[in-house]
């Protein structure tokens, strides 16, 4: 009997072996046999979620380009974007009751809008704004307010050549408050009575002092008013005229 198990343990064992891998496990890969080309892509990164998420930048504003030309004409907002601008002779708001020109920005040298960027800059240190009433005209519109009203005290005569206005180193221009409200001054646009000279004393106190702040600031920034009226600047670097400009219409930003 124990001649027979031992024969048996025999078999098993040789059958046991019979079943035993006889191949080797084959080794990992090395650097130079592996195909990058086969290996998974990884997944992208996941943007970040709750309180990191953070909003697109926004897109730049564009600058605007500094003319070559000191004396083109450019269009104001392009260069002082929080200016206020309401020109009376674009609409039939203003003394003679019609409208006087068809554009309906301000246009002026570049120089002088350059002399305006400083005059806002100190006027917003003060709590104000500049409001233009007024800038460039055109030859024809020019010649259109004189046939409306006649006077030489009031409005420039083409006939005697071109006046600051039709130059475009000319602007009108009152106050308003940083919001844009409106600011006590020494009569209306176009008032053509004595209050709108440059004689302050039949006025209130409070007009005299928000007149002689817009005119320091003006005068500082190398401009010079009008005696017959107080919203009247004339740049102190006189313009060529340009009889042929006429400015372009639309773009406006605002509404
Ligand atoms: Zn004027």
């Amino acid at each position: 009997m124990a001649r027979k198990n031992g024969i048996v343990a025999v078999l098993l064992l040789l059958l046991l072996s019979a079943c035993a891998p006889t191949v080797a496990p084959p080794s990992p890969p090395t650097d130079e046999t592996v195909d990058t080309s086969a290996q998974p892509v990884a997944p992208a990164p996941k943007p970040p979620e709750g309180d990191d998420v953070q909003p697109p930048e926004p897109p730049a504003q564009p600058t605007p380009v500094r003319p070559k030309d000191e004396q083109e004409f450019v269009r104001v907002r392009d260069y002082i974007p929080d200016i206020v601008v309401d020109l009376r002779y674009a609409t039939a708001d203003n003394f003679t009751g019609t409208v006087i020109y068809s554009y309906d920005d301000a246009w002026l040298r570049y120089d002088t809008v350059e002399k305006l960027i400083d005059v806002q800059e100190q006027l917003k240190a003060e709590g104000y704004r500049l409001c233009i009433w007024d800038a460039f005209r055109s030859a024809a519109s020019q010649q259109k307010l004189w046939e409306v009203c006649p006077d030489g005290n009031y409005v420039a005569n083409p006939a005697n050549g071109y006046s600051g206005h039709t130059r475009g180193d000319t602007v009108d221009v009152t106050l308003v408050t940083l919001e844009g409200g409106a600011v006590e001054m020494p009569s209306g646009f176009d008032d053509f009575s004595a209050l709108a000279d440059r004689d302050y004393a039949d006025v209130s106190a409070q007009a005299a002092e928000n007149a002689r702040l817009l005119e320091r600031v003006m005068e500082d920034c190398g401009f010079t008013g009008y005696d017959k009226e107080w919203w009247h600047y004339s740049d102190n670097d006189r313009a060529q005229p340009a009889p042929e400009f006429e400015p372009e219409m639309g773009s406006s930003d605002d509404p």
